[in-house]
């Protein structure tokens, strides 16, 4: 959520750093071709290091913003120097704003315009935690109120001077009722769309990985075991159409998520992981394990499911439910995910041997690696 949070301030920064930037550039044009001479000569340069100050400190920002908004992921010291960047470029543009105000107070000109602008972009084109966004709005709308409050110029009035604090004070409350509302909006959408990743990736009758799952694993995690040794083995029930024949196919149903279970909590307890491949086809992967571990452990997870002692009377090889295993041990040798394709489609071939062989086995496949 956090990183999800910094990414969407990251790359709405960047667009609206470089904005900031074109119109400012813009606005150092207008200010010497137009604006000049109707500003106080002893104003105009603070009017340009204003302007300057904001070119460089966009133009430098949106740079680096560039840089991260492309990266897929963030380590976390990163993560918190740009959370608190994005935090500084939102006090920035509110403390640049009140310093305008100043500029435009004195230069005769009594409107708060300049804050108003900046105050809206920094607090509704970002989106904030509603506590992080007082923190960082609240010193300067109170400098500036004050300041306000105090300043006594030739050409504005008590009154005008007054009503600005006023028209301040309720731009205030709708910019964090809008603050709130965004932050609720977007805390949502993650909510609702790392739901909708978990239930793409699980097999909803057993809670195992599925098919998608699988694939995202070997694409994330399967890379940083390459060059390791790894076992596959290809899982199939043992007579389940009779299984479903004979007691039903909510019994079915409520084998396969114990069998499921069963397989999730061996893999964990290997540093593996255990999926659905379809139907009673359950594949279980384990990585950085020799040959030798790998036999081992799949013939304790064959007779594991033996104890389980789940009644079958329909199977023609036991009175209990059993399974058949293939399996597949290699180096990972991983150039592109669909290569790993390969190592299932041997423990698959070895499965089948298995069944041919009498069922509840393991067999190793025996061809050409
Ligand atoms: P074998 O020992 O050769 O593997 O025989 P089998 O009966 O297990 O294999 P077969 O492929 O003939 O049948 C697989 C059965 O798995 C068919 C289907 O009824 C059952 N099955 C597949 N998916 C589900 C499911 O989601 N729920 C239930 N209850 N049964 C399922
Ligand atoms: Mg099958
Ligand atoms: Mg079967």
């Amino acid at each position: 959520m956090r990183e999800a949070l910094l990414k969407a301030n990251i790359s709405r920064a960047f667009y609206i750093l470089i904005t900031i930037m074109i119109v400012e550039i813009f606005m150092l044009i207008v200010f010497f071709t137009k604006l000049a001479p109707i500003i106080t000569p002893s104003l105009r340069k603070f009017y340009i290091f204003f302007y300057v100050i904001l070119i460089v400190v966009s133009g430098i920002t949106s740079l680096v913003y560039n840089r991260y908004r492309k990266k897929p992921a963030l380590d976390l010291p990163d993560q918190r120097l740009l959370s608190f960047t994005i935090y500084a470029i939102c006090f920035f543009l509110q403390v640049w704003g009140v310093g305008i105000t100043f500029l435009d107070i004195f230069n005769g000109y009594g409107q708060i315009i300049a804050f108003a602008i900046n105050f809206i972009i920094a607090g509704i084109l970002f989106i904030h935690p509603p506590l992080q966004w007082l923190i960082v709005s609240l010193p300067p709308m109170v400098f500036l109120c004050f300041g306000l409050h105090f300043i006594k110029t030739e050409q504005t009035s008590g009154n005008i001077l007054t009503g600005n604090i006023v028209n301040l004070i309720i731009l205030y409350v709708c910019i964090f009722v809008s603050v709130h509302l965004t932050y609720r909006s977007f805390k949502n959408s993650e909510n609702y769309k790392r739901r909708i990743e978990v239930i793409s990736v699980t097999d909803m009758l057993t809670g195992l990985y599925n098919r998608t799952g699988l694939y995202q694993y070997i694409q994330e995690k399967l890379p940083d075991f390459n060059n390791c040794p790894i076992g596959v083995l290809f899982i199939d029930i043992d007579y389940f159409k009779e299984y479903n024949d004979f007691y039903g196919h909510v019994k079915g149903d409520e084998c396969l998520q114990k069998i499921g279970m069963h397989f999730n909590g061996f893999a964990e307890k290997h540093n593996g992981v255990a999926m659905r491949f379809g139907g009673e086809e359950f594949v279980v992967i384990l990585p950085d394990h020799d040959e030798a571990s790998v036999s081992r452990l799949a013939n304790e997870l064959r007779t594991d499911i033996e104890r389980l002692n789940i009644s079958h009377e329909r199977s023609a090889i036991a009175d209990h439910l059993t399974i058949s295993i293939g399996q597949y041990c290699d180096t990972l040798h991983l150039d592109d995910e669909t290569d790993f394709m390969r190592y299932l489609d041997k423990a698959d071939a070895a499965v089948y041997e298995a069944k041919r062989a009498g069922r509840n086995k393991v067999f190793i496949f025996q061809g050409e690696k």
